[in-house]
């Protein structure tokens, strides 16, 4: 773990980022302004001099919202407690699903009893792709189980398990360029993702995931059966990843799985020795598309209702673990962040909409639906919290050099709940439709040191998620929300 002390903290200058790779994972430079252990929540690590003076520059008013805020979230678990009962009462929630449906009213259901208002579900159609059983083996020169997942979207193997000799590749670079030797072969694309760049808070996801999303339409190009990749994560026990694969028109769709990194590599070093033989059976396919929806609730502004901060995460998650940091937990956040200035007394000028975006993971048909219906409407910001629930650290902001200037005069605000990292980058999938539209967009960024160790796996759980970093994540959202819709 990184940690930064006080003073490391203060001392934050963000330097002038890179654009972000990829909207799931912003690359940042700079250094953390995690809180030290003993500020968590509180709201009382102003006794540097320097925030003094900039919180002095602030309307005072924006400040004592500030002290009610952290006053609010101080000991609170509400959003936790949530998002467990959510992960335990629904479990997964994949798209087509009736636990995500489940999970949609029950969300309506609790922003009802915050008294919220404008409460309501918007009808989205979304695909319906089931995974069916899945199993691996090695058969040749030795038999061993191999740990699977097929890739979201992918076809199946049909009735009869596929069986092939493999070709372990080190990246798709390597399969195009010795796409010959492919054909009718079982590609194994063995690419590790580094490990998290501590110093540059650089999770490199972005750079690896083209094999999730490219292999097999590359594997098809050569000629392969079947693509498997190394699961797209640092680290494993021996958990594989699944996430959407792409399929293009003008090649044939073949059937595409992660391995474990442990049999990924147990099949590089098998095929190092000689010829390897792979059987695999993937119970996959597509259904007509189902009836799903947006939830959305608000706080209406009181000065000017129409104009609008959106805020929220996505309540579908692919079909493993329960979906608790990708993303229940980004759109607990979002409730919570209504709820908690709701309990401060803090209604801004502008409306604060809440929006948990189905069918994020493999269709983006949640934020298209939003954006058909709202996008006429003054959106003046959107935030979007899809990067799981580590410690507060910060927020990325997709806008021009002067938002972004104007923005990062806020940041001894967000300090207190641990999130003053303001940089430039992107905001979010969901709400994507808005920032082509030029909404200034921003995403919420907790220490995501280890989010992709379980992004898409069995292991994205609740119980990976701390209480305390859950609501203070929920308190910087609100901060940053109050913020945007009350300048
Ligand atoms: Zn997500």
């Amino acid at each position: 773990m990184w940690r930064v002390g006080r003073v490391g903290a203060f001392a934050l200058v963000i330097a002038a980022c890179r654009p972000a790779a990829s909207i799931e994972a912003p690359p940042i430079e700079g250094a953390s302004a995690e809180a030290s252990d003993e500020g968590a929540g509180a709201g009382e690590v102003a006794e540097a001099p320097p925030v003094v003076d900039e919180e002095a520059a602030l309307p005072p008013a924006w400040v004592a919202a500030a002290d009610k805020l952290a006053e609010a979230a101080k000991g609170d678990t509400t959003g936790w407690e949530r998002l467990a009962e959510m992960a335990d009462l629904f479990g997964h929630r994949l798209s087509g699903s009736l636990a995500l449906e489940r999970a949609i009213d029950w969300s309506l259901d609790q922003m009802r009893r915050d008294g919220l208002v404008n409460v309501r579900r918007e009808k989205v159609m979304v695909p319906h792709w089931v995974r069916g059983e899945e199993r691996a083996r090695a058969i040749a020169p030795v038999e061993r189980p191999l740990a699977i997942l097929g890739l979201g979207g992918t076809v199946g193997t049909g009735k009869r398990p596929l069986r092939g000799e493999i070709m372990v590749v080190r990246d798709l670079d390597e399969l195009r360029a010795r796409a010959g030797e492919a054909r009718g072969k079982i590609v194994v694309v063995n690419q590790p993702m580094p490990p998290f760049d501590h110093e540059r808070h650089e999770t490199h996801y972005g750079g690896t995931v083209q094999i999730r999303s490219n292999g097999a339409v590359e594997g098809a190009r050569a000629g392969a059966k079947a693509v498997l990749i190394r699961s797209v994560t640092a680290v494993s026990l021996r958990s594989p990843h699944t996430g959407a694969l792409r399929y293009a028109d003008d090649v044939p769709k073949i059937p595409a799985a992660a391995l474990s990194i442990e049999d990924a590599e147990f099949l590089a070093r098998m095929a190092r020795r000689g010829p390897v033989e792979v059987e695999l059976s993937l119970g996959a396919k597509t259904l007509p598309d189902a009836e799903s929806g947006n939830a959305i609730g608000e706080l209406r502004g009181r000065e000017l209702p129409d104009e609008v901060v959106v805020i929220g995460g996505h309540i579908d998650s692919w079909d493993v673990g329960d979906g608790s940091s990708d993303d229940g937990g980004g759109c607990m956040m979002a409730i919570e962040a209504l709820r908690l200035l709701q309990e401060a007394g803090l209604r801004p000028r502008r409306t604060i909409r809440a929006v948990l975006f189905t069918n994020e993971e493999n269709g983006l048909r949640g934020g298209i639906a939003y954006h058909a219906a709202h996008g006429g409407e003054r959106h003046v910001a959107a935030i979007e919290a899809d990067v799981g629930a580590g410690a507060p650290w910060g927020f990325s902001i997709s806008g021009s050099e002067a938002e972004v200037a104007a923005i990062q005069a806020y940041a001894p605000l967000l300090r207190r709940f641990g999130a003053g990292a303001l940089f430039p980058g992107g905001g979010g999938a969901d709400i994507s439709p808005l920032t082509r539209d030029g909404v200034l967009s921003l995403g919420l960024v907790p220490d995501t040191s280890h989010y992709f160790d379980l992004h898409h796996s069995p292991a994205d759980t609740v119980d990976k998620i701390d209480p305390e970093h859950l609501e203070r994540n929920a308190a910087a959202l609100a901060m940053m929300a109050y913020l945007l819709a009350d300048r």
